[in-house]
């Protein structure tokens, strides 16, 4: 059984405006998928569909064999499994770097004071930013603020991580940052989702790329056929 199954989900935002056109696809566990597609495509709409930040129109998305979309799922444990780093980070601007991490661990897993220190300074290291813990976003760059964003979101463990476009502010010298670290957790067996426009990490990271374009998936391949079919 796929870990996430989404099935025949529509989304409008606007009556008569479909924006995700009765799309179906499975995610295996341990697999890193890029979604790829112009602007406007669905991409993002997509993937707030899978943790619920958008609610589905139509369909079902089941999430270890349980429809999320059920009126009684515990949609707290949905978003507690599933993570999101966003293009535009939504770090606390008035917490320092370590706190950004504390805080969620505190709230949601409940970890002391002291375990959750101990588990964002583990996160800080393992995405190259021990040094910045101290610090606050406004004074950090566009990849060390991704970074930690990515740090926060992995401090919660969780089974898939989603990601929209999280280079696409970054300036061009700070992306390969943020991909290295993104490339780590992938050889590590996160399972991602990727909406990037990042062409090299795609055919190179990925296991498999979904192709969308005005709301459907039009292709759906490894990345090497990808990338070699004309
Ligand atoms: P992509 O990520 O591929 O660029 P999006 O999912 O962001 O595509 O957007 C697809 C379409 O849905 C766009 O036309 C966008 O304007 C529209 N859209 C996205 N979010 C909303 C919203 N909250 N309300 C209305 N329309 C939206
Ligand atoms: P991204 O490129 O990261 O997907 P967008 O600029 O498409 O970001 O969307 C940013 C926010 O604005 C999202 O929350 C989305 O739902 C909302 N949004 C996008 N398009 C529209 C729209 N046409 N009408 C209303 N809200 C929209």
């Amino acid at each position: 059984m796929a870990l996430l199954e989404i099935k025949h989900c529509d989304k409008s935002y606007v009556p008569e405006q479909p924006i995700l056109k009765n799309i179906s696809v499975a995610i295996e566990a341990e697999t890193v998928t890029c979604i790829l597609g112009p602007s406007g495509a669905g991409k993002s709409t997509l993937l707030r569909c899978i943790n619920q930040l958008e609610v589905p129109s139509s369909g079902e998305i089941i999430y270890k064999g349980e429809n999320t979309l059920a009126p009684n799922y515990n949609l707290r444990n949905l978003r507690e499994e599933i993570g999101m780093v966003f293009q535009s980070f939504n770090l606390f601007p008035l917490k320092n770097v370590l706190n950004n991490i504390v805080l969620p661990l505190r709230l949601v897993k409940k970890m002391s004071l002291s375990e959750a220190r101990e588990v964002a300074m583990a996160m800080l290291e393992k995405v190259g930013l021990s040094a910045k813990a101290n610090a606050y976003p406004d004074n950090l760059s566009g990849g060390q603020k991704q970074r930690v964003a990515i740090a926060r979101s992995l401090a919660l463990n969780p089974k898939i991580m989603l990601f929209d476009e999280p280079t696409s502010a970054l300036d061009p010298e700070l992306v390969g940052d943020v991909l290295e670290v993104m490339q780590e957790l992938a050889e590590e067996g996160k399972t991602m989702v990727i909406v990037t426009h990042e062409m090299g990490f795609a055919r190179e990271v990925s296991d498999r790329i979904l192709f969308m374009l005005d709301g459907e998936i039009i292709e759906d391949n490894d990345p090497e056929t990808f990338f070699t079919n004309p």
